[in-house]
């Protein structure tokens, strides 16, 4: 029978309260307590059996400082699933101000708030944090079924997925300190005349030559623990050295288009894009900047601002995956999106329903009629690249050319252009 593992912090300013987690979570709970408890548990109903499984490592810190050094370190291996936390602290220095630092560090953090019946009212909680799903309010004095309670129920709603996520983000913060990420080359080529566009830089994460975990799973996970800035930042400035190393090994500026999260966009981020260039010596106009357009309605105006600095700086800016999100035509006539990606479903359906080839035409013909590009991703086939050709569509990406390869391979690939021309020109 396999053992739940629950990694639970308390943070206190009293020794005895501290010590009364430990003794209360680290012993079995009792099958009695467990009535009611209707949770799912990893796709379980919550039995005695289920109860008797799980096993409490419970941590203390003396106050907030200590506390929230904890919760950094633990972020790094095995993050916690519950933070207890006492609303009372030393002058100075209270439990919602705690609240709202650990929130800073590991955005999606569980907490429990032990309050007096004295202290602030759930509402002035609410009023002053927001109303969050992952944080519960503990009246003090507590029963220690009520503690344990809580940790089982927490254990209930924490998904499988979830935990995996969490480990995942935490290896993967890692990762980006480390230096396990790299950067994969796809090229993007005129359709007419078979020369190479732009090169697509897609993030990889492999240890021992082996990929940790797929790029669309990771970037989720980054996104949604936060790390993706991070992320984000590494992929940036590595983008710009290739391009470097590119244009010194062949003597031509080659565009290379870096995938932004909408998350990315925040103010500050134009500046410190300015300033990666300078540092790296290059051109804004040889760098492409792909943002995905279903998350981009989610972020604002704020964003907007920001793409059309970046595209004041001179980037060129790529509506990415375009058709599998929200936008419409108002967004495509936007002056700041100079390509558009047509996402790579719509080519594979060109040969197999014949309703996708107006669609594809119709969205070709809008772009190059506004004076876009329009870039077709997921080529496979000769068939759908002479389907391409004949709608109008300008330059193409796909494995027909080219899987994403290592940046030497991709150096290359661009010497031996020629070869791969000779074919388009045919
Ligand atoms: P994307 O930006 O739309 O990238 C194109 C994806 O299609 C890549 O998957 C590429 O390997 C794949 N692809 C290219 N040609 C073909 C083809 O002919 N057939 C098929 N079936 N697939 C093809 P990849 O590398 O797994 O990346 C997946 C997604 O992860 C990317 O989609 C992008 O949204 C995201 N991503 C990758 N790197 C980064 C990054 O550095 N930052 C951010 N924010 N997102 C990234
Ligand atoms: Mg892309
Ligand atoms: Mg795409």
């Amino acid at each position: 029978m396999s053992t739940t593992q629950i990694r639970i912090l308390a943070i206190d300013d009293n020794k005895g309260v501290l010590d009364d987690y430990v003794k209360v979570l680290v012993s079995k709970p009792q099958p009695e307590d467990m009535s009611g408890m209707e949770d799912a548990l990893f796709g379980e109903k919550l039995t005695e059996d289920v109860s008797a499984r799980l096993n409490c490592i419970v941590d203390t810190a003396m106050q907030g400082d200590e506390g929230l050094e904890k919760i950094r370190q633990a972020k790094l291996t095995e993050p916690y699933d519950v933070v207890f936390v006492d609303m009372r602290m030393p002058p100075g220095w209270d439990g919602l101000q705690t609240m709202k630092e650990i929130w800073r560090i590991v955005p999606d953090q569980f907490v429990v708030l032990c309050t007096a019946y004295s202290d602030h009212s759930f509402d002035d909680i609410v009023r002053e944090l927001g109303m969050k799903s992952n944080f519960l309010i503990l009246h003090k004095p507590f029963a220690p079924d009520e503690v344990q309670q809580i940790v089982q129920s927490v254990v209930a709603r924490t998904s499988n997925q979830v935990r995996t996520d969490r480990k995942l983000a935490s290896q993967l913060e890692r990762a980006i300190v480390n230096e396990e990420l790299s950067l994969a080359f796809q090229p993007i080529l005129n359709l007419a005349t078979g020369e190479i566009w732009a090169f697509e830089a897609l993030c990889r994460w492999e240890r021992d030559g082996k990929p940790v975990s797929r790029p669309d799973e990771f970037i989720r996970v980054a996104e949604d623990s936060g790390l993706i800035c991070d992320l984000g930042n590494w992929v940036l400035r590595e983008a710009m050295a290739c391009s470097k190393e590119l244009e010194s090994a062949t003597n031509e500026t080659i565009r290379i288009s870096v995938n932004v999260s909408p998350l990315q966009l925040k103010p500050g981020f134009d500046d410190a894009l300015a300033y990666m260039l300078i540092v790296n010596g290059i051109q804004a106009s040889s760098i492409g900047l792909e943002i995905t357009e279903s998350r981009i309605l989610e972020t604002g105006s704020e964003s907007e601002t920001v793409i059309a600095n970046l595209r004041d700086l001179g980037f060129h800016i790529l509506l990415d995956d375009f058709g599998s999100g929200y936008s419409n035509l108002l967004g495509l006539a936007s002056k700041v999106f100079e390509t558009l990606k047509v996402d790579r479903l719509f080519c594979a359906g060109l040969h197999s329903s014949s309703c996708t080839i107006p669609i594809v035409k119709s969205v070709i013909d809008v772009a190059i009629g506004l004076g876009k590009n329009c870039i077709v991703e997921g080529v496979e086939t000769k068939h759908q690249e002479d389907t391409l050709r004949r709608l109008g569509c300008n330059l193409v990406q796909g494995y027909l050319y080219s899987p994403p390869i290592a940046l030497d391979e991709a150096i290359e690939w661009f010497r031996n252009r020629n070869k791969s021309q000779s074919r388009f020109a045919a």
